[in-house]
């Protein structure tokens, strides 16, 4: 299984061991849809194109929100 899940439409990085419902990843067309494990391209896309990562399956990948 792949680490992630690039929205090449919404220009969107889920990760795919926290996927859940809110990602509505099942509406992704086969077309835009990218399976990788590379974090360096993963980071690439957010560096250098205006790809951002999912709220919702990237916990871990951000700081939690301040409280
Ligand atoms: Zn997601």
């Amino acid at each position: 299984m792949s680490r992630f899940l690039v929205d090449h439409n919404m220009l969107v990085i889920h990760q795919t061991a926290y996927i859940c419902q809110s990602c509505q990843h099942h509406l992704i067309l086969i077309d835009h849809r990218d399976f990788t494990n590379s974090e360096e391209k993963v980071e690439a896309l957010v560096n250098d194109q205006e790809y951002t990562y999912c709220p919702n399956c990237t916990q871990k990948l951000t700081p939690p929100p301040f409280h």
